[in-house]
């Protein structure tokens, strides 16, 4: 099925910067912005609540019927800490946020994570688990590393990823 336009995943360890680049690009953009986070609570997408890690043990399977006819019809902007449960066929670009060790620690801090789960996604960052998750998944050209550090980053990121956009509405003769 054609899209009219593109379907984006913006992924990467939990605190890198996906909602603050997935909100403002939906702003820029008119692309929805889908919150996969709260698609899982508010649809009970999961088998119950982890106490130690502080999260959804999200289904996996009623996630991907949630939001299968809506992501099918394009101009999504998924918002994940995952990326290899989607769909190649379903996925134009994915990009991957990047941040320095450092920061992470002070915004998950700040956020008051749990001791262990703080570990584990600082662990997550150092070993660019996402970023080789999204290389194994998904074709090499349509992945995308970003550093998103600074409020500059992110606005370079968001002005490369709205012209990343418009040329994907015009090689697929979609007219902006
Ligand atoms: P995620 O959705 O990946 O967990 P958020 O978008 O919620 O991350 O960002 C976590 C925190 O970091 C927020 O306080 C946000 O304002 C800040 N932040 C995110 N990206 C940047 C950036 N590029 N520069 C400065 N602060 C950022």
């Amino acid at each position: 099925m054609s899209r009219s336009a593109p379907n984006i995943i913006i992924t990467g360890t939990p605190g890198v910067g996906k909602t603050s680049h997935c909100e403002q690009l939906a702003e820029r953009t008119g692309l929805k912005h889908i919150s996969v986070n709260q698609v899982v609570k508010e649809k009970e997408c999961h088998e119950g609540w982890d106490e130690e890690f502080q999260s959804w043990i999200v289904d996996e399977d009623k996630l991907l019927d949630a939001i299968e006819d809506e992501v099918k019809r394009g101009g999504c902007i998924i918002d994940w800490h995952a990326c290899d449960l989607f769909p190649k066929s379903w996925i134009d670009l994915v990009v991957v946020l990047r941040v320095d060790t450092e920061t992470l620690y002070d915004r998950l801090t700040e956020r008051k994570y749990p001791e262990v789960k703080m570990q584990e996604n600082i662990d997550s960052e150092i070993m660019e688990v996402l970023l080789q998750e999204a290389r194994d998944a998904y074709d090499e050209e349509i992945v995308v590393e970003l550093q998103s550090n600074t409020a500059e980053q992110l606005d370079t990121n968001l002005d490369r990823i709205e012209a990343w956009i418009g040329q994907w509405k015009e090689n697929n003769g979609v007219s902006t």
